[in-house]
């Protein structure tokens, strides 16, 4: 992913995974849609910054304004923030491409983006292994291993 964003200057990763792993490989131009685990944000004031100290105090606070510290992720019914989704419609309604990898295609909005980007113009390719959901609605469905189907688009 990072090859491909050196070679492309409007390449953007929009994960929805919390790991950071994107981040850690290089990875820029990146949504993390459901945030990261390894940041925290102030209960209060909203401020966010990396952290990986593990364990984590009990209760950690903000060195700012000591209001409670909790993981900057997006937790089961809470709202993905604005930002982030505003910036990824904004990619999927103006990308040539777009490249579904490694998700089951049943979480939305991510499940949407294949429909959102076809009806604006984009070729979609599925990468995954196993069909899913989305596979119907994209132009091309390949089965098998990111890992090893990614260095072939290389
Ligand atoms: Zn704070």
């Amino acid at each position: 992913m990072v090859e491909l964003e050196r070679r492309y200057e409007h390449f953007c990763v929009l994960t929805q995974n919390v790991d950071g792993l994107h981040d850690v490989a290089g990875s820029r131009n990146l949504i993390e849609l459901h945030g990261n685990i390894w940041k925290l944000r102030c209960t209060q004031c909203g401020r966010v910054r990396m952290n990986r100290d593990v364990p984590l105090a009990l209760l950690p606070y903000c060195a700012e304004c000591r209001g409670l510290l909790r993981p900057h992720i997006v937790w089961f019914g809470e709202s993905l923030h604005a930002e982030d989704l505003s910036r990824s419609e904004d990619g999927l309604r103006s990308c040539e491409l777009l490249l579904i990898i490694g998700t089951s295609g049943v979480v939305y909005p991510a499940a949407s983006f294949a429909s959102v980007a076809r009806a604006a113009g984009a070729f979609v390719v599925e990468i995954n292994l196993e069909r899913t959901p989305t596979s119907a609605l994209v132009d091309v469905s390949v089965q098998g291993r990111a890992k090893d189907l990614l260095p072939l688009l290389l």
